[in-house]
């Protein structure tokens, strides 16, 4: 993945003008496409479509080194807020500035000052669900929850329906690994013994211990790790997969023009650290495989990882937030494969009303069997 031409931040961050009247081009979910809100003109795009720019992979080693300010922004402005209330950080279009956390539904929204910008983001998976596909799932969604309250499905469970970009990391590396260990083969013997004053036999197992040794080739591509504070990290891993290795699209300010994205909070370095526990775990899980026998003991595993690449990478997720008692909720759709995940109450009264209905048919039941 190294060969791929880097773009220069300004030609990945080149403003995509309407080629009819010069307007600034918006991506539009439903048409899956950039239109210009001014004469409609339409640039279509599909997943498959031949990508112009490479995505860039960025050397980490190099990026965690280095103090500069290039590679940030998001090639337009933005103004960021940070929500006191679950601290996800919204950077919204000077203009659009929302008047509550779309994470949390709370009002209590104040600047944030960033000591630097935020990473420009590499690529992105454009919106593809519109939101009024979204609206229906949902609906069908609640309509399958039974034992949620009556009130919440008339209530605003899809006014506050948001389309948001969340941050996101994937990590390249190519690893090599050797390992050694014991590995344990079974094999059984009669042995002898007496019972009653009577001489008997019985099979016994047990394990042979050989030394063993190996050594492993692995390429991880795109190991994801999310960059979010606000949207509920159980969700999120059930709205994925995203995917990242074969539809991104290189940035380009225009796909998120009229979105809101949000400011990661697990920066780069952590995001790393992160990444490479989950990658040491698959490469002893991997070496574990790789031991002959029945069972194994003592696995040792030295690895080195080479070519440990990094991308900032936006996802589209629409997000339902509400509160319902003193409790806030989430509802999370994947923006691009649709897959959705909520986070409901439970209405005490159904319940109950079910308990006592169970008793009333088990109760039945044994009454027409004890008259059997
Ligand atoms: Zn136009
Ligand atoms: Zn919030």
């Amino acid at each position: 993945m190294a060969e791929i031409a880097v773009p220069t931040p300004d030609e990945a961050l080149d403003k995509r003008a309407c080629p009819e009247c010069g307007g600034d081009l918006q991506w539009n979910a439903a048409k899956k496409a950039l239109v210009c809100p001014y004469c409609g003109t339409v640039a279509p795009w599909a997943p498959g479509d031949a990508t112009p720019v490479a995505i860039a992979e960025l050397d980490l080693a190099q990026a965690l080194a280095k103090e500069d300010e290039s590679g940030r922004g998001y090639g337009t402005e933005r103004r960021e807020v940070q929500c006191r209330s679950c601290k996800a950080i919204s950077a919204f279009e000077p203009d659009r500035v929302a008047a509550r956390c779309a994470f949390c539904g709370s009002p209590a929204l104040v600047p944030y000052e960033a000591l630097k910008e935020a990473i420009t983001p590499q690529s992105l998976l454009p919106f593809c669900v519109p939101d009024t596909q979204v609206r229906e799932s949902i609906r069908r969604w609640y309509g399958t929850r039974w034992f949620a309250p009556n009130r919440l499905k008339k209530a605003a469970l899809t006014d506050t329906l948001r389309g948001l970009y969340l941050p996101y990391w994937t990590f390249d590396a190519q690893v090599h690994a050797t390992w050694t260990a014991e590995a344990g083969h079974y094999y059984t013997t009669s042995e002898s013994y007496i019972q009653n004053g009577q001489t008997r036999t019985r099979q016994v197992r047990h394990v042979r211990w050989e030394p063993a040794s190996g050594e492993l080739q692995h390429f991880f591509d795109d190991d994801l790790v999310p960059g979010s504070e606000g949207a509920h990290a159980g969700l999120l891993e059930k709205i994925e997969p995203f995917p990242t290795t074969t539809d991104l699209k290189p940035y380009a300010p225009e796909f998120v023009r009229g979105w809101t994205v949000e400011r990661y909070q697990v920066d780069l370095r952590l995001a790393a650290e992160h990444n490479m526990t989950q990658m040491q775990r698959a490469v002893h899980d991997l070496c574990a495989q790789q031991v002959p026998g029945d069972t194994h003991r003592n696995l040792q595993v030295q690895s080195t990882y080479r070519g440990r690449t990094f991308k900032h990478v936006l996802m589209p997720v629409w997000l339902v937030s509400y509160t319902y008692g003193r409790r806030s909720f989430q509802l999370l759709a994947n923006g691009y494969t649709g897959t959705i995940a909520g986070e409901r109450p439970y209405s005490a009264f159904k319940i109950a009303l079910a308990v006592i209905a169970a008793l009333i048919l088990a109760g039945g039941y044994f009454w027409l069997d004890g008259q059997r």
